[in-house]
């Protein structure tokens, strides 16, 4: 077994479900460090803490320059290529690796201002895409991944959820900033007629790639539960009435297996109170036939951010594996429905959270 830091030597409980170990086993912050040790990965922001304790995010430059160094590092193991452009001409990325039957598709921060699953996909994509050891090169066989990190460069840019399209007068986003990219999926919208940039290059991908597993990350407020404790993650799957029912029970599968990596992590999860409108991803690619989840990660304080990353990376490795080791099929979907529903808004947080709240993504 390769070194691990002594603290999570400790933390037993949590380690032993991974195939891929040896850098699932590590913490974010060990990782960043051996990437900076290794010179070849080093990038300067992944996931060193802000000024305030926080996160610091890689800016849309960085985050190039960091798929840049993966794709080199992994020596044709990961292959990092622009699947389209914003609107103001920033490339959106999408990270593919492996070989295998089971396809995913993970979509990260479609709202600029939710940008949390961007850092734990970019250690996603080091854990599963360098890893030279049996269990990867075995795992890389199982799966072909992708991820569409960042999907909204100008809303990041901006720090807000809209995509940039100040002329537009969007049904679903703001007049004077942009449209909702995750209104924009519905199946009977055809890319070439997507009024959304981002939403079409989403689109064109699911429809080249063939996921038959699709995850979209997000964040939203804060919430608790009756017994007081807070919320870290919300997930739910597809419930437009005309999503097929083999779909939504592959989704609830999924559901059940995330579930379980963010409570290993000891993350608190509910199910998530979305709608069913067709436009939103989760819902739009169950209709499709896939395996569709959101994820929500609270928008806890800055010192719990690392967390927050660290246990969607966790989930983002696990769901991988478990998909591609044939461990999603036994699930039984009824699971999904025993996640507690989400509870109330932590109060005190209203205002500094009526945006995010707003998402209903
Ligand atoms: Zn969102």
């Amino acid at each position: 077994m390769p070194s691990v830091a002594g603290a999570e030597r400790a933390n037993v409980v949590r380690s032993p479900r991974h195939v891929i170990r040896p850098l699932v086993r590590l913490t974010l912050t060990s990782i960043a460090a051996l990437a900076v040790a290794a010179s070849t990965l080093a990038s300067p922001a992944a996931a060193a803490p802000a000024s305030d304790g926080g996160v610091r995010l890689h800016t849309n430059a960085e985050l190039a320059r960091t798929l840049a160094r993966i794709e080199r590092a992994a020596d044709g193991r990961v292959n990092v290529r622009s699947v389209g452009t914003s609107n103001e001409g920033r490339p959106l990325w999408l990270a593919t690796l492996g070989t295998g039957p089971v396809r995913l598709l993970y979509v990260t921060q479609q709202h600029g201002d939710e940008p949390l699953g961007t850092e734990s996909a970019i250690h996603a994509l080091r854990t599963l895409g360098l890893s030279d050891s049996a269990s990867a090169r075995r795992l890389r066989s199982k799966i072909t991944l992708g991820i569409l990190v960042r999907v909204n460069p100008d809303g990041h840019e901006r720090n807000w959820r809209f995509n940039f399209d100040p002329d537009a007068q969007p049904e679903f986003g703001q007049a004077g900033q942009g449209y909702d990219i995750n209104r924009y999926h519905n199946p009977e919208i055809a890319p070439e007629d997507n009024p959304v940039p981002e939403a079409a290059a989403i689109q064109r991908t699911y429809l080249a790639f063939r996921p038959s597993i699709v995850v979209d990350y997000h964040m939203q407020g804060r919430y608790v539960f009756p017994d007081g404790r807070e919320i870290t993650t919300s997930i739910f799957w597809p419930n437009n009435p005309d999503v097929s029912a083999p779909a939504v029970r592959a989704s609830k599968q999924v559901a059940v297996r995330v579930h379980g990596a963010f409570t290993g992590e000891r993350a608190v999860v509910s199910q998530y109170p979305g709608g069913d409108f067709r436009g939103i991803a989760r819902n739009a690619y169950g209709l499709r036939g896939s395996a569709s989840l959101l994820v929500e990660l609270s928008s806890l304080p800055p010192e719990r951010e690392r967390f927050q990353v660290r246990t969607a990376y966790e989930s983002m490795v696990d769901l991988a594996e478990a998909a591609g080791f044939g461990r999603l099929a036994g699930i039984d979907p009824a699971e999904a429905d025993a996640i507690p529903l989400r509870g109330e808004e932590l109060p005190g947080t209203g205002a500094a959270t009526r945006d995010l709240e707003a998402d209903a993504a």
